[in-house]
């Protein structure tokens, strides 16, 4: 059985791992960005080891988020699954198991008093992997790939096409010293991720592959002292808290909170810039961010919501000079922008000392202005301060997603025989667990009917 894997990422480097032991099985692994060796840390999204390889490797080990896979399966099973996926993360880096975990009786606790205001707050197991851990996984699978005789790694090899024949795929055309190739195989994994998402569309298109349309995620990062968050970062790491706002019922959710971290600034396809936040292990800073997220799902006619994510960052952009814009919570309640006088006497230091004082009622529509501040309000809540004058706010962050390929439980395409639809690259998963977890789910079916 002939096997070609599309994508080197969380998902395409576990369904190889997983046929490692399967020498009944040839499997090809088609990478379009340079291998884990000779890739820089200015390669986010693509090379081997995909868009997790320089993370500081959050492992979320929940069902609730980081994908939509309960969509395709029962809760238990995926539970199992994301515990196989975490297995194969720590044995092959050098994870403490005791790293992971909570204190319950805390979570509980949070969990309840979040409850007293419509918070919804999610407690997750959360491996900590950190960026070293990380690259070590990475490492170790590469070069056990590099020595298996059933695996073969071909990086800086994209795949331009699919061969397809009658409703089935028979192969992939991949850009080999700069001619396209065709090349025949049983079964194809696509697992090409984010960074993959323009060409996902054009294949969609091209062969009429079923799909849906996912939310765009619109708002801030918010940027507080850590005093204020404490009490739940110093438990849960990240606490991932969901609140559906009065006027809109639109839901707004907390995302990528970095204790002691620093805002950063993401360069987009197309020069396109958004606001982001990561943090240290051996350095910190005073403060904590999070981003705050409005989601967002187009009905008909609209099914261009990542356009319209684009459109809302190029304004800030376009109104900043080509930056990303900072504004105190203060300010914005008071319908007044931002200035380098009033950040400068700031109590909240930015940690993002690039950003422009501006105006973020410029940008957001009303809508999600008005979410934001509301979800702020409830957070002051249970966090004394996040509501303070001081309180720092960036814009904009986005969060684009693929569309979302039409598959069954086991991964395959609905719409061609053959083809496996995995990862953030199938619109169905948002992290690296269950990214993973849609790579073996694929590999596991492969195996079984081989
Ligand atoms: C800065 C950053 C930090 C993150 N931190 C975390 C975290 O802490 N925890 C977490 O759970 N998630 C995190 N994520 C998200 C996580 O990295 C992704 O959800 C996960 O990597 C998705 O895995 P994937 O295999 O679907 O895609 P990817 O990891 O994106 O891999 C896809 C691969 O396919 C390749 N590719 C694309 N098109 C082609 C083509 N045509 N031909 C050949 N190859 C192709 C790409 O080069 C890429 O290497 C982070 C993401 C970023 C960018």
């Amino acid at each position: 059985m002939k096997v070609a894997i599309v994508g080197a990422g969380s998902a395409g480097m576990t369904a190889a791992y997983n046929f490692l032991k399967h020498k009944d099985i040839q499997a090809d692994i088609y990478e379009k960005g340079k291998d884990i060796e000779t890739r820089t840390r200015n390669e986010v999204m693509e090379g081997f080891g995909g868009a997790g390889a320089y993370s500081d490797g959050k492992l979320t080990l929940t069902t609730e988020y980081g994908g939509w896979l309960t969509d395709y399966m029962p809760e238990d099973e995926l539970e199992k699954l994301i515990d196989e996926a975490d297995d194969m993360w720590k044995n092959l880096s050098e994870v403490l198991e005791t790293e992971s975990g909570f204190n319950y009786e805390t979570t509980k606790d949070l969990e309840y008093q979040c409850s007293r205001h419509k918070l919804k707050l999610i407690p997750a197991k959360i491996r900590h992997m950190g960026t070293d851990n990380c690259l070590l996984f990475v490492k170790r699978i590469s070069a056990m790939i590099k020595q298996s005789d059933n695996i073969k790694l071909h990086c800086e090899s994209p795949v331009t096409d699919l061969i397809v024949e009658g409703g089935e795929v028979k192969g992939i055309v991949v850009l080999e010293n700069g001619e396209e190739v065709k090349k025949y195989y049983d079964k194809v994994i696509l697992g090409v991720g984010r960074s993959g998402n323009g060409w996902m569309q054009d294949i969609v298109r091209k062969y009429g592959i079923e799909n849906g349309i996912n939310p765009v995620d619109i708002g801030i990062r918010v940027e507080v002292p850590r005093s204020v968050t404490d009490s739940f970062t110093d438990n849960l790491y990240e606490f991932k808290i969901k609140y559906y706002t009065s006027e809109f019922e639109d839901e707004v959710r907390t995302f990528c909170v970095n204790p002691g971290g620093f805002i950063s600034v993401e360069k987009n396809t197309g020069g396109l810039l958004t606001v982001n936040g990561h943090s240290y292990k051996n350095k910190k800073s005073d403060n904590t961010n999070f981003a705050l997220l409005v989601s967002t799902k187009f009905t008909e006619p609209f099914d261009e919501p990542v356009q319209y994510g684009r459109y809302i960052a190029n304004l800030a952009n376009l109104l900043s000079g080509n930056n990303v814009i900072v504004q105190r919570y203060g300010d914005f309640i008071r319908g007044r922008r931002s200035t380098e006088s009033r950040i400068r006497k700031n109590f909240v230091v930015p940690t993002l000392k690039t950003a422009l004082p501006g105006d973020l009622s410029f940008v957001l529509p009303y809508r999600y202005l008005h979410n934001l501040k509301e979800t702020i309000e409830q957070l002051d809540k249970v966090m004394p301060g996040m509501a303070d004058p001081n309180t720092l706010m960036y814009g904009v962050e986005v969060k684009f997603y693929s569309v979302r390929i039409k598959i069954d439980s086991k991964m395959r395409c609905a719409s061609l025989d053959n083809l496996y639809c995995t990862g953030d690259g199938a619109g169905i998963t948002r992290g690296i667990i269950q990214a993973s977890v849609s790579g073996l789910v694929a590999a596991k079916d492969i195996i079984e009917n081989k």
